[in-house]
């Protein structure tokens, strides 16, 4: 059955105003920002020395629970410090999910490692753990200390899941299953600030994670990514590695290692502390946008409102619908975007990129299924 498309425009309308071009998802700067942002200019702090740098980081580390947090420039460089946390080395393999952004499999690459892409689950578009436990128990051996894969002798040295648009992918399971084999795992949680599974949030299971505060992500500053991490040691490490891994000195530049110019700058992190402030707010206002799409979604034929699993509290980053096919999706995006709003398709599966099609890949049968269906639909904050 078609989906009533027409019904559809008027529920988001209804919500995001009557005309006028609807962007998926925009910026808002509500409280301290333009205050914060002058004290940087006004101090000439505004690269990599200030107080907001530090400052941002406490409050993601408080907000999260996580004890240690180290802002970065963005979070695909974060997720690539990331990697090098946890041990990945040169020629390594990283098993990930196929159905996500291609700063996750980009990462990988940085690292000169190999993705591997197992399937998701269809409610919660995130790793399966099935998959996942199938795929290193056909595929995989433990051998002198390390997890190799059979089919290319390489050495599995990270798990990466990915939360995507907010939804907890099934963490606990994840990591109990990563546990047993003896691989960290790396939380992609670039889009689920402010969710959790089971009253524990996101990016704080595994062994390291990281954020983003891309400028179309629940919180911007402009640019930017959060490393969080339970483990003090690797948290010390990240802030060594993510500026120039420089050994503390008056005036001498020695450096024990090749590290990055990642440090997020305290203009940016002026701009994250204010919008940390109002992060609470903001998710109320997004779980009420969800809440109304999905009683005024839900009565409509021919797409289903994609609802939260039991246990979990989401972000509501990313609202989704998902249609009865692809012919349908498309049909959708088009006259939607003609409409002037802008709604977009679910990413094409990672495998299907040219820079990937090498990459062992499992059975994907749910990944190709939410491919061909999910679409995202506007989700701003509502002034
Ligand atoms: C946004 C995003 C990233 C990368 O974050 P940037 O800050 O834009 O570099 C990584 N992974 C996923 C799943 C994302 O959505």
């Amino acid at each position: 059955m078609n989906a009533n498309t027409d019904a559809v425009i008027d529920v988001i309308r209804g919500r995001h105003g009557k005309s006028g071009f609807i962007p998926l998802h925009a910026p808002v700067f509500l409280g301290n920002e333009k205050k914060y942002l002058n004290e940087c200019i006004d101090s000439t702090f505004v690269s990599s020395v200030g107080k907001y740098v530090d400052r941002f980081e406490e409050m993601v580390a408080e907000f999260t629970g996580a004890r240690k947090a180290v802002a970065v420039v963005n979070g695909t460089n974060g997720l690539h410090l990331a990697l090098r946390l946890v041990g990945v080395e040169v020629g390594d393999e990283v098993i990930t999910q196929a159905l996500t952004f291609v700063a996750t499999t980009n990462a990988i690459h940085y690292a000169h490692a190999h993705p591997v892409f197992v399937d998701v689950d269809r409610d919660t578009m995130g790793m399966s753990p099935e998959s996942l436990e199938e795929f290193l128990a056909a595929q995989c051996i433990r051998q002198d200390g390390f997890v190799k894969n059979k089919t290319t002798g390489r050495k599995v040295s990270a798990v990466m899941p990915m939360h995507t648009f907010g939804h907890p992918a099934r963490i606990t399971e994840i990591v109990g299953i990563c546990k047993e084999w003896g691989i960290p795992v790396v939380e992609d949680a670039a889009e689920s600030l402010g969710s959790y599974d089971n009253g524990q949030h996101t990016g704080t299971f595994g062994e390291v994670a990281v954020f983003s505060f891309n400028g179309n992500k629940t919180i911007t500053t402009g640019g930017g990514g959060m490393i969080v991490t339970n483990n003090e040691e690797l948290g010390n490490t990240a802030k060594h590695l993510s500026t120039t891994a420089k050994v503390p000195s008056s005036w001498e530049f020695f450096h024990d290692d090749i590290g990055y110019n990642y440090r997020l700058p305290n203009l940016n992190a002026a701009l994250g502390c204010a919008q940390m402030e109002k992060l609470p707010e903001i998710l109320k206002n997004k779980k009420e946008t969800a809440e109304y799409y999905r009683q005024n979604l839900s009565e409509l034929k021919g797409l289903e409102f994609f609802s939260p699993r039991q246990g979990v509290a989401v972000n509501n980053w990313l609202n989704a619908v998902v249609l009865e096919s692809k012919n349908e999706r498309d049909r959708f995006l088009k006259i939607t975007n003609e409409a002037g709003i802008q709604t977009r398709p679910i990413w094409v599966l990672q495998n299907k990129l040219p820079m990937n099609s090498a990459a062992q890949a499992d059975n994907l049968e749910n990944s190709l299924w939410l491919e061909d269906r999910v679409v995202n639909i506007p989700s701003s904050v509502v002034l």
